[in-house]
């Protein structure tokens, strides 16, 4: 079962690592206000695992990270990017940034391989040859070295979530937002995939990860932050915020997922 671990080779990160910091950050739909003042700070090569009841703001907060979602008011670092600057450069911006989705929404038409190289080629313009050798070293990676050349359908959900975890690593990124990546997933494949995300931890990469896998967030996070109703409502270590939380909300949602 546990591929990943026994499979993959010892890697030297090579991991450029960036920080994050958000202050103050509110965002509205209309008149619904979603976040209301989140500040969070993830150190470079840290692990911060968010966690909360379904609408608390969770998505909307990584999408703010790297401006897929503009937010209204506050401040967000990325690195050494502030994004909310109005002269922010995007699209550099974003290339520090690998996200990874419930849904991995890998181009169905190209293979394993293509799929971890079409951004590579296109967006920073790398050739052909360069492009698939990283593209198979993400691969051998995540533990689908001998995968290359299927196609996703080929693949179980939790594979084809490994891809997903290559394709972003393919583009170098600095930090890794993951927004309940193994949620959408059949139970017997979400060890894998957790696997790929604990060697990422342990390679030093900035991860911000939304997951309601409490054992996951307990052996893994640097630091776990829970919301609720837009708010930060508890932050601080996995043995605290989990093991032995302070707020009645806190209370609540860990009784209901535990
Ligand atoms: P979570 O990820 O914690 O479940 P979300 O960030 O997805 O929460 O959503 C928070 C709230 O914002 C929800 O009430 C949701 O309906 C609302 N929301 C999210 N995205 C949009 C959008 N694009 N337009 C309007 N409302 C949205
Ligand atoms: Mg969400």
């Amino acid at each position: 079962m546990n591929d990943v671990e026994t499979n993959t080779p010892a890697f030297s990160s090579g991991i450029h690592a960036a920080g994050v910091s958000i202050r103050g950050l509110r965002k509205s739909y209309g008149n619904h206000e979603v976040l209301k003042g989140i500040s969070l700070e993830v150190a470079p090569g840290d692990v911060v695992c968010l966690i909360g009841p379904s609408g608390s703001g969770k998505s909307t907060l990584l999408r703010c990270v790297n401006l897929l979602e503009q937010p209204n008011e506050g401040t967000i670092h990325v690195g050494g990017f502030e994004s909310t600057h109005p002269d922010v450069e995007v699209d550099k911006m974003r290339r520090t940034v690998g996200m990874v989705f419930q849904h991995f929404n890998l181009f169905p038409h190209l293979t394993v391989l293509q799929n971890c190289t079409v951004a590579q080629t296109k967006v920073l313009k790398r050739s052909q040859a360069d492009a698939d050798a990283t593209g198979h070293k993400n691969l051998t990676r995540v533990g689908l070295g001998d995968f290359a050349d299927r196609f996703p359908d080929q693949l179980s959900g939790g594979q084809q979530q490994r891809v997903a975890i290559a394709r972003a690593l393919s583009m170098d990124p600095e930090l890794m937002l993951f927004d309940e990546p193994t949620s959408a997933l059949d139970p017997e494949t979400v060890g894998d995939v957790l696997s790929v995300m604990r060697n990422l931890a342990k390679e030093g990469m900035t991860m911000l990860v939304v997951t309601h896998e409490m054992g996951f967030a307990r052996e893994v996070a640097d630091r776990v932050v829970f919301m609720d109703g837009g708010v930060v409502v508890e932050e601080g270590v996995a043995e605290q915020v989990i093991g032995a939380p302070t707020q009645p909300r806190t209370q609540e949602f860990l009784k209901r997922v535990l």
